[in-house]
This record gives C-alpha cells, sequence and structure tokens, in this order.
C-alpha cells in the first residue's frame, strides 16, 4: 500500500535533479575568498545586486565574469551563487562533459535549463564558457551549434512568476567579442589578477605560511630577481606558490623562486 509518507519520500528521492549541488559549488573555493583588495568585496556586492534583482524584478539576469587564468573567476561565481540562497543552483562544467558529443552537450544544456525554469529562482553557473564552446585559438576552431544554444539560452526568459540569473566566466572577453556572443551578457564583471606587492602581502599574511619578517624577505627577493613593481599574477597561482613552500625546509627561497616565475611567464605571453 502506498501512503502519503511514500509518496513524500518519494518526491524527496527526485530530489537531486533540482536543488542545489553543494559540495560542487563549495570545491570550487577551496581556498577560501581572502578580502585581498577592495575590488574583492566590490565584485560580490556587485553579484548580490544581481541577485536581488533577479529576486525582487527581473525575470532573467546574466554576468559574465572575465578575467585572466587562474584570476579566481570560479570561485567567485560560486561564492556568488552560494550566497544568493536560491532553491536551484547549477554549475555547468566541463568536466562533467567531457565525454558528451555536441549533440550531448546541447540536450545537457537545454535540459539544465528546463530544470531551472521550474524553480522560481534559479542560478546557473557556466564555467569556461569558450571552453564549453570548444573553442581552440588554433584554427580557429568552436562549436557553432553549442555556441548558437548557449545564445538562446541566454535570451529565454523563464515562465511567468519564474527568475534566473546565469553567471558565466570567461578567460578572454576578446575571443566572445569575436564570437559575436559578448553582446547576450546584461552585465559584466571583470576579475583582476593580484596586482600590489601590498595585495600580495594579504594573501601571504593570510596563509600563515611564514614566520615574522619573511613575509618582507619573500616579497624584496621577488622584486630584486624580477625588476616588476607589480605581481600581475592570478590568486590561483599565488596559493599554489604557497602551497608549495609549505612543503620545502626554506619557504621564502620557494615561494620566492616559483612566484617569480610566474612573473616572469606573464611578462612573456606579452610578447
Ligand atoms: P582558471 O582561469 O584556471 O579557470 P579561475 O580564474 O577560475 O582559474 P579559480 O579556479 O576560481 O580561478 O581559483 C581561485 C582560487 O583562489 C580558489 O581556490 C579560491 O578559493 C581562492 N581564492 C582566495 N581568495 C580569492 C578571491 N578573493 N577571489 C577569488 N578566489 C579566491
Ligand atoms: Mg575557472
Amino acid at each position: 500500500k502506498v501512503n502519503r509518507g511514500d509518496f513524500i519520500k518519494a518526491l524527496d528521492e527526485v530530489k537531486p535533479a533540482f536543488g542545489v549541488s553543494e559540495e560542487e559549488l563549495t570545491n570550487c573555493i577551496r581556498g577560501g575568498i581572502i578580502q585581498y583588495s577592495p575590488q574583492v568585496n566590490w565584485m560580490l556586492d556587485e553579484g548580490q545586486q544581481l541577485v536581488k534583482l533577479v529576486r525582487e524584478s527581473a525575470p532573467l539576469v546574466s554576468v559574465c565574469l572575465h578575467g585572466p587564468p587562474g584570476s579566481g573567476k570560479t570561485a567567485l561565481a560560486a561564492q556568488i551563487a552560494i550566497d544568493s540562497g536560491f532553491p536551484f543552483i547549477k554549475l555547468v562544467s566541463n568536466k562533467d562533459t567531457l565525454e558528451m558529443s555536441e549533440l550531448q552537450k546541447i540536450s545537457y544544456l537545454n535540459r539544465i535549463f528546463m530544470d531551472a525554469h521550474k524553480s522560481t529562482t534559479s542560478v546557473v553557473v557556466i564555467d569556461d564558457i569558450e571552453e564549453f564552446c570548444e573553442w581552440t585559438p588554433v584554427g580557429p576552431r568552436f562549436s557553432n551549434p553549442i555556441l548558437k544554444t548557449l545564445a538562446a539560452l541566454l535570451r529565454k526568459s523563464p515562465p511567468p512568476g519564474r527568475s534566473l540569473l546565469i553567471i558565466a566566466t570567461a578567460t578572454d572577453r576578446g575571443v566572445l567579442q569575436q564570437l559575436d556572443f559578448w553582446r547576450h551578457f546584461n552585465n559584466n564583471i571583470h576579475v583582476a589578477n593580484v596586482r600590489t606587492y601590498q595585495e600580495l602581502e594579504v594573501i601571504m599574511k593570510d596563509s600563515k605560511v611564514f614566520g615574522q619578517g619573511d613575509i618582507g624577505r619573500a616579497t624584496a627577493e621577488i622584486k630584486s630577481t624580477t625588476g616588476n613593481n607589480e605581481v600581475g599574477v592570478g590568486i590561483k597561482h599565488v596559493l599554489q606558490a604557497l602551497e608549495i613552500a609549505k612543503l620545502n625546509n626554506d619557504r621564502v627561497e620557494s615561494f620566492a623562486a616559483t612566484l617569480s616565475r610566474s612573473i616572469a611567464e606573464r611578462g612573456d605571453s606579452y610578447h
């Protein structure tokens, strides 16, 4: 005999198809969110403004977080999504679609947006949108059907009474402009590298990897090695350098060496 309890339980069991995949999101913020510059809070606030807009009036809002590799785009997108508290949050990531054909990816996207449209308020995060369109600078090549699907989904209003925030991340806004895709976003937020040595020191302090005095020693060494007055490296790379330093006896030496290399590589890519 099926009773009400079974029915409620069955409803619970369907839940994973909708709802929030909390773990997936928190995985993106494993390094936390460090307030290393006023910009960080500003970006999160900007995100919450858009969340508020969706909650209160706008049926469809989109924003592209764009910035250099490792600048923290995915983490910020995930944080904005979590902070929304919306009942439906979905992260669309390349990692989940590696094995899919073009057609499968398209139906996967359509399904996610269909689910999102069923919830009163939803957030869909499309991580690394260029990569999702299978963009490669060689050729250059990309999947036009996926691009067209994404464009349509970015413009498709949810049914009456429902609202949706779409957050995309992208590394190269120029690519999206070239693909004539950029115009589909109503908003964009530029995510910047760690710029000054002062910002770098905030991150170093936060990590607790260094003892008193070592922070100054490390930054002095980086400055003299690179001859550069700006850091210009993404926070992801800074955190990685800190992790490597932790494994070394001479943490100052290790950190300075890794970071100097990152700064030099950045310099190379400009030429
Ligand atoms: P990629 O270009 O490789 O996609 P990304 O720009 O998406 O990189 P993330 O993958 O988000 O960068 O990596 C940023 C890492 O730094 C995360 O582990 C995050 O927890 C951590 N982090 C710490 N503070 C911040 C911050 N203020 N903003 C963003 N990320 C931060
Ligand atoms: Mg990312």
